[in-house]
């Protein structure tokens, strides 16, 4: 593995790179961790974008994203005196040739590109002369569709090997995604129960407060499923449902998430279940109100187009049809302005096969609650109860996860950086999470699912609730 001499970011003007990329960077300088440090303190960060931009204007940015992300005065300062910005159309030829001539050492090229943009910039890159080991960082989603995504990959493959593309998903790099392998694989008492004889149902949901915030002109087109499901939430899945990977590498953990991937289809095959609860639905926020905030609904929003149909939520069931999984539904949810937000995986275990006469077992099934945001974990056991030991309450075992020093683009940046793709969605896998979600977009396209209405604030469609 060779490590990166030039960060070179296309769209340097834009959100990503300012909200996540830069303060993501900042944490790498900041770690206590040498090898980390040393990966962002002597590299040049090369900014770049159709923008106008001088390179002072684009020290300053760095600069302030770089204190953002929590990195010492003097390494900031050292990385901003080396930045530069060079303006330039990341679709011309002859501006890539101009930016690249810039770059020192192994480049990384990090696509914060609106989707629709990037394959043009491959194309364009495919009429350059590219640098021996240069890196390729692509955001999501990758692709509009398995086709397009099947395309964008052929199109990279000509230009660079596998193990220097990074497909982001910084979900991956989530502390307790992470904490699941252990949890598992490093001790003797999960693992035995880690399946469909003992399992239930396994819930995925990323809910959050926050609404549009001023980012229709991405999510309008996108939404809740192609935003959130389709990628963050199947990578999770990927890690809850694999098999024991032989190392932590780019081989065996890849290959132990494509396992579960190519595995992974709707629900019984089918987005509308006639007569049974479906296993898709979709809904969209009306005006309402979160933390004494108002919020309108979602289709008088700035740059909101109704007649998208944009759902703000998403739920999709699906299956993994392997033997440790078979019959186990895995349900994946994620929605914008829910109040009380659930940010979590919850594993329901199944009842016990015998209870003993004279135990009253809990109410409850026994449940592994993996805290996504805040980070953590929660089992519920049956314990006594507080009047009758032989009547039994639930019991829950808590411990929180200390908050790692890197941020999630901060552990995304040391695998880049590193040129370890262990962290990055594989090819295959990113065609394959489109074949997964392309029937429900089809449904959905075709009326055959309501669109819902829930208020802003609120849990979600009161008959969801029900
Ligand atoms: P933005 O919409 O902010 O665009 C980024 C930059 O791209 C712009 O500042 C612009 O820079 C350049 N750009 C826009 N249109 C064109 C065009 N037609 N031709 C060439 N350049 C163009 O995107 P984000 O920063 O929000 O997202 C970037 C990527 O990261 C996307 O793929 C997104 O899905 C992904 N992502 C974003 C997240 C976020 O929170 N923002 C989170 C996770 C992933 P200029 O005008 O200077 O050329």
């Amino acid at each position: 593995m060779s490590e990166a001499g030039t960060l070179i970011i296309f769209g340097a003007s834009g959100d990503l790179t300012k909200r996540l990329l830069l303060p993501g960077l900042g944490s790498l300088l900041g770690s206590a961790d040498d090898a980390d440090r040393k990966l962002a303190a002597d590299l040049i960060v090369l900014g770049t974008g159709r923008s106008e931009k001088s390179r002072d204007e684009w020290r300053d940015e760095v600069r302030d994203a770089l204190d953002e992300g929590g990195a010492p005065g003097d390494a900031v300062s050292r990385l901003v005196d080396r930045a530069d910005y060079v303006r330039g159309d990341p679709s011309e030829p002859a501006d890539l040739t101009h930016i690249l001539g810039a770059a020192e050492g192994i480049p990384v090229l990090y696509f914060a590109l609106p989707p629709s943009v990037v394959e043009k910039a491959v194309d364009a890159l495919a009429e350059v002369d590219l640098p021996d080991g240069v890196i390729f960082a692509m955001e999501k989603p990758f692709g509009d569709d398995s086709e397009t995504a099947a395309k964008l990959n052929a199109k990279i493959a000509k230009l660079v090997p596998e193990h220097q593309v990074h497909r982001i998903d910084h979900f991956l790099g989530q502390p307790t995604v992470l904490g699941l392998l252990g949890m598992r694989f490093a001790g003797r008492l999960l693992d035995p129960v880690w399946n469909a004889e003992n399992i239930e149902s396994v819930e995925i949901v990323y809910d959050e407060e926050l609404a549009l915030e001023g980012r229709a002109g991405y999510y309008d087109t996108a939404g809740a499923l192609v935003d959130m499901l389709q990628s963050h939430l199947l990578q999770v899945l990927s890690v809850v449902a694999m098999e024991a990977p032989g190392s932590i590498d780019e081989v065996d953990f890849r290959g132990a998430t494509a396992q579960v991937i190519n595995a992974t289809r709707l629900w019984e095959g089918d987005p509308v279940l006639p007569g049974t609860d479906a296993s898709s639905r979709r809904a969209r926020y009306t005006a309402g109100e979160i933390d004494g905030r108002k919020l309108p609904s979602y289709v008088d929003e700035d740059g909101v187009d109704p007649s998208n149909e944009t759902e703000t939520l998403a739920e999709m069931v699906v299956q993994v049809d392997t033997r440790r999984w078979s019959g186990v539904p895995f349900i994946l949810r994620s929605g914008k302005a829910i109040g009380d937000a659930r940010r979590e995986v919850v594993v329901t275990f199944k009842r016990p096969n015998f209870v003993p006469r004279g135990l009253e077992a809990p109410h409850r099934p026994e449940r592994l609650v993996v805290g996504i945001h805040p980070s953590g974990f929660e089992l519920d056991l049956a314990v006594n109860g507080d009047q009758d030991p032989f009547r039994l309450d639930q019991g829950t075992l808590e411990t929180e996860v200390a908050t790692p020093e890197l941020t999630q683009y901060g552990e995304v940046l040391r695998g880049i950086l590193s040129g370890d793709p262990t962290l990055s969605v594989r090819a295959d896998v990113a065609e394959q999470c489109w074949r997964i979600v392309e029937p429900v977009i089809e449904a959905w396209k075709a009326g055959e699912v309501p669109l819902d209405e829930y208020t802003a604030g609120s849990h979600g469609p009161e008959s969801w609730t029900a």
